[in-house]
């Protein structure tokens, strides 16, 4: 129908502002819309606490630097070693830590994965089949030791893989685009998965699709 898709492509997008001070992004649903599978109180914790941590980190980081109050998040982990020193991994981690969870949040109310999205199509033309992919990324998911990420990114000729990052690396800074991911530190699962991180990526994957 084309009106519809001309309207929906006429509504504005919610922007958020991309530079200091980075703002606390509202996640755009209900804290207890993952239900049952992400519960409301972990939810509440992972970004209103978490989150917020991680910019009130990065903004007091950046603070007494003007001259990068105009740096985006992708700018500040891309370029991170022109940043002076002193800053460098206070705002790699914390850079890191906002741009991972907006992702991740963003992603969580979007259901990427359904039959028929262009990411779906995508995914199982290159792995062969969702469940090739499920079952891969799955593995990615419980490799990381500790605390970190598994990503679906695609790299600059387009191709997709499948990676993990420590702590609050992320794909950008190895030159990829991230496409899909999930947070495995312990506190976005343990209220409710305790230490069984299979059974919140089984969770996590039953929201994604
Ligand atoms: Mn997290």
């Amino acid at each position: 129908m084309f009106v519809a898709e001309s309207q929906l492509q006429a509504a504005p997008a919610l922007e958020y502002q991309n530079h200091y001070p980075f703002p606390l992004i509202p996640l755009g649903y209900a804290y207890s819309a993952l239900e049952p599978y992400i519960d409301t109180k972990t939810m509440e914790l992972h970004h209103d606490r978490h989150l917020k941590t991680y910019v009130d980190n990065l903004n007091a980081a950046l603070a007494p630097y003007p001259e990068f109050h105009d740096w985006s998040l992708e700018l500040l982990l891309t370029q991170n070693d022109v940043l002076p020193d002193a800053i460098q991994t206070a705002v790699r981690n914390n850079a890191g830590g906002v741009y991972n969870h907006n992702f991740f949040f963003s992603q969580l109310g979007k259901s990427p994965l359904k039959q028929g999205s262009i990411l779906r199509s995508d995914i199982e033309q290159t792995f062969g089949s969702f469940a090739n992919f499920k079952d891969a990324f799955t593995k990615a998911a419980l490799r990381v030791f500790g605390s970190g990420y598994a990503w679906l990114s695609s790299d600059k000729l387009g191709s997709m893989q499948i990676s993990t990052t420590a702590n609050q690396s992320n794909p950008l800074e190895l030159g990829l685009q991230p496409l899909f991911t999930i947070d495995v530190w312990e506190h976005a699962y343990y209220l409710k998965h305790y230490n069984v991180r299979a059974d919140y990526v089984a969770d996590f994957f039953k929201l994604s699709v």
